[in-house]
């Protein structure tokens, strides 16, 4: 006589919907664990970011790198000057790697750019800073945001426009790309992931971050 106990179709069930119920529970945990590591590499690139700018300020007397190749006023970069050059170029031979240019939450490709990913890299450069504009006049470099997470509604510029009213850029910005907000990179070289209302404050000059005061032509005077 046979005495081994088959399981039953019941008791099959029982077990698959006990995984089930396992997994259920156990993929939301993951999946905030993967996010979290995203927004953390995220914020790792934005301080790679933030050396390099430092860097290149270091080299050329203060001057932040055009937002692309053009005579702006800055020093003379020979070659470097030519129109289709981006900020991120000159950042290369100060340490910035096009690996740092990429967050993992960013999606891959936007429609209207080509195969060359280097023209859609995932973080947008303040307008404020990129032309003409020198690091040793700000008074409170980790306050002012130099680099934000480029959102869909900006697939095709470098910068945003950090001096014009908030509402005329803000959806330029990946405002919520990590649990609800996004990665900054301000100029003392610091990074953190911030709430957008956070950066903008109640919109005036004086709260928001992504304006400057030190360029505003009445500062130094009025
Ligand atoms: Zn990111």
């Amino acid at each position: 006589m046979n005495n081994r106990k088959n399981f039953t179709l019941i008791e099959l069930l029982v077990v698959i919907g006990v995984i089930a119920i396992l997994a259920g529970m156990l993929l939301p945990a993951l999946n905030k664990a993967r996010d979290k590591g995203r927004a953390i590499s995220c914020l790792n690139n934005l301080k790679q970011c933030g050396m390099a700018f430092i860097q290149y300020a270091n080299a050329w007397d203060s001057y932040f790198p055009p937002v692309h190749g053009g005579n702006y006023g800055t020093p003379d970069r020979g070659e470097l000057s030519e129109f289709l050059v981006e900020w991120h170029v000159y950042l290369q031979p100060y340490g910035l790697k096009t690996s740092h240019l990429r967050c993992a939450a960013d999606p891959a490709v936007r429609p209207g750019f080509d195969d060359n990913w280097a023209t859609r890299q995932s973080y947008m450069y303040n307008g404020m800073f990129a032309f003409n504009k020198r690091m040793n006049v700000l008074r409170n470099t980790s306050r002012c945001i130099l680099l934000s997470e480029r959102g869909d509604d900006a697939i095709t510029h470098q910068g945003y426009e950090g001096f014009a009213p908030v509402e005329t850029w803000e959806n330029n910005v990946a405002k919520t790309r990590h649990n609800g907000r996004a990665n900054y990179l301000f100029v003392d070289g610091h990074a953190k992931e911030l709430k957008f209302e956070e950066t903008v404050g109640n919109r005036t000059v004086d709260e928001n971050q992504h304006f400057v005061k030190e360029y505003r032509p009445d500062y130094f005077t009025g």
